[in-house]
């Protein structure tokens, strides 16, 4: 990014590395162009920018949000998104494609379920691509172990 930006830009800077979410005030989780580019559907992207934040409130709908305002919501993204929307359909894993579905049926199945280690095995191996492919813009693997105490939570 360049440096000599106006004034009035290197103020919003500061806020942006933790843009928060004009609908419930989390600070949010920057992300790149490179996640919103596979996320965000082609007549929102330009709306959106390249400075953006993802709500990590599991119970905003705001899915994407910029200093200026702009946010995106549950819905409108081109993936359904693990901490805002609810259904088995819905993957926990965006890089090697694992459902809430899939973590619910090992854990029905066997009180368990090896998918964390699967995909720790996959990470390790350097063959994941969060950036890209999870809407987050970061690693799974929290939202994974979320998703598996709140099955096990539901099952119990
Ligand atoms: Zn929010």
């Amino acid at each position: 990014m360049e440096e000599r930006a106006p004034s009035h830009e290197s103020c919003c800077k500061i806020k942006t590395t933790t843009c928060p979410c004009p609908v419930c005030g989390n600070a949010g989780r920057k992300v790149t162009a490179l996640t919103l580019d596979q996320h965000v559907p082609q007549h929102l992207r330009a709306s959106i920018g390249e400075d953006a934040a993802f709500c990590l409130n599991p119970e905003c709908e705001v899915v994407y949000c910029n200093p200026q305002g702009f946010v995106i919501k549950r819905g409108e993204t081109l993936r359904l998104i693990t901490i805002k929307d609810a259904g088995d359909e819905v993957l926990v894993c965006y890089c090697f494609e694992h459902s809430r579905g899939d973590l619910r049926r090992d854990i029905v199945k066997t009180g368990t379920t090896d998918i964390p280690e699967r995909i720790r095995a996959q990470v390790k191996a350097g063959v994941c691509d969060c950036e890209r492919k999870n809407p987050q813009g970061a690693c799974c693997l929290g939202n994974v172990t979320a998703a598996i105490n709140e099955i096990k939570g539901e099952i119990s």
